[in-house]
């Protein structure tokens, strides 16, 4: 007998959600993606609720079928189920907004949230390069830099203390005064990992290096071709990761480190140089592997729907 949970991944523009059948870890059907109502909280709801039936329909499911749900969210999430208002993108999600209740009633459904760099963890965790070890860190280079820990098939932590993790310091600062360093980092530094080495932040680098034309896709691309200034700016770019992933490992002890999000396709060619830089050790027996994500477009459905399940 299959377990089925709903996973929702909330983002600012779009929410996706699916069932997962939580003991295979496969989607059932095709994961639906709808625009994010913004505008009203009856509207919000009114779309999430339309688009789960017709999703359970296809699927020829009922809500009655579900375990439960997990919702995935870029928000500090509260243990009580609500959230904070700094990193929502929806305007009447303010500080403490509880959304986990507001969709559980809306539903009819016991649920599960957290944050979406968490549950991307979590997916690979369970489904993912993550399989078979106990602790894991996921990284996911995109807009930011998100950061997911999971000890024993869990988030680290009953709320997402790690998640912003991605701003550890990885140079001084002061190197590029007319790019990455006009403004400091919204975390209030210049130098952080995010601010540095996110896909957001390698661009204005490249476009600052090469000219407005270049983007992550193509430095990649010249790097692997041999083009020689690209592969200069590549070993800067190797060095920084790096300084990340080795205090990653003084702090975290890993067993494993996932990179994933855009910028780690471009990474896959160069796992093994970053591997000769991962040289943090926590102790003589330990040792941290390092890998590039396999998981794609649904980890936040399948990141959130493990979440109920390793709760229950
Ligand atoms: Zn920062």
């Amino acid at each position: 007998m299959s377990t089925y949970v709903l996973g929702i991944d909330i983002g600012g523009t779009r929410i996706k959600l699916g069932v997962v059948d939580t003991d295979t870890g496969t989607v059932i059907g095709t994961v639906q993606p709808i625009d994010t109502p913004r505008d009203t909280e009856e509207h919000f709801y009114q779309a999430v609720v339309d688009q789960v039936d017709k999703h359970l329909a296809s699927c020829q499911l009922k809500r009655s079928d579900l375990a439960g749900m997990g919702v995935s969210i870029g928000s500090y999430c509260y243990a009580d189920g609500s959230i904070d208002g700094m990193s929502s993108f929806v305007p009447f999600m303010v500080e403490g907004y509880p959304l986990l209740p507001r969709l559980e009633q809306a539903l009819g459904l016991k649920g599960a949230i957290d944050n979406d760099a968490r549950l991307i963890g979590m997916a690979e965790t369970h489904y993912g390069a993550g399989v078979g070890y106990d602790r894991t860190l996921t990284i996911t280079l995109g807009t930011g830099v998100g950061i997911g820990i999971c000890v024993d098939g869990k988030p680290m932590g009953e709320e997402a203390f790690f998640h912003l993790s991605g701003h550890v310091k990885v140079r001084t600062g002061g190197e590029f005064p007319n790019s990455l360093d006009r403004e400091p980092c919204y975390c209030g530094m210049k130098g952080c990992f995010e601010g540095t080495c996110s896909g957001t932040s390698l661009e204005i680098y490249l476009k600052e290096v090469f000219g407005p034309e270049m983007t992550n896709k193509r430095f990649f691309e010249l790097a692997k071709e041999g083009d020689s200034k690209a592969k200069a700016h590549l070993d800067w770019y190797l060095e920084m990761v790096a300084a990340a992933l080795n205090q990653y490992v003084y702090l975290y002890c890993p067993d494993v480190i996932i990179l994933g999000g855009g910028v780690s396709k471009g990474l896959a060619p160069w796992l093994e140089d970053l591997k000769s830089r991962l040289v943090g050790q926590v102790h003589h027996l330990q040792k941290t592997e390092l890998v590039i994500s396999q998981l794609m477009e649904d980890s936040g459905v399948l990141g959130a729907a493990s979440l109920f399940a390793a709760l229950a």
